[in-house]
């Protein structure tokens, strides 16, 4: 189901709680709605769409495949650099530090633990949106 987005900073400037297993259809929705978004938007985390649990969804190629991560914790990080992002929830572009390579593990769509490497535009979606999990805005 597409939900409506939350531009309320304070709410979302309040940390999520961890996903539960039973979570599957906030991420189903979570999809739904980056997939309604999908001309302005690759990423969202599900404080966007008004809850407070810990999944994002990325979708850096913009095709009909996302990638739904729950619980998602950067273990390691490489090549400190400085960009402009923009977000749904935000009005502009603002200046952020992001990093080349990130190593993240979470919990896939089956509840399956994973531990995969992103570069480039894929870790830096992940890295804004894990971000929103801590209740941290560009
Ligand atoms: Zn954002």
């Amino acid at each position: 189901m597409v939900r409506r987005i939350i531009r309320d900073e304070a709410f979302l400037s309040i940390p999520s709680e961890p996903a539960q297993q039973g979570d599957g259809q906030v991420g189903q929705d979570l999809q739904d709605t980056l997939c309604a978004n999908a001309d302005r938007c690759v990423g969202m985390a599900a404080n966007m769409i008004g809850v407070r649990k810990k999944i994002i969804v990325v979708n850096p190629a913009g095709g009909p495949f996302s990638l739904l991560m729950f619980n998602p914790e950067i273990l390691r990080k490489e090549g400190p650099y400085m960009t402009e992002e923009s977000c749904l929830s935000l009005d502009g572009v603002r200046q952020t530090l992001r990093y080349e390579m990130i190593e993240v593990s979470f919990m896939n769509a089956s509840w399956k633990p994973q531990r995969m490497a992103f570069t480039g535009f894929a870790a830096q979606i992940i890295q804004h949106e894990i971000d929103h999990l801590s209740g941290i805005l560009i």
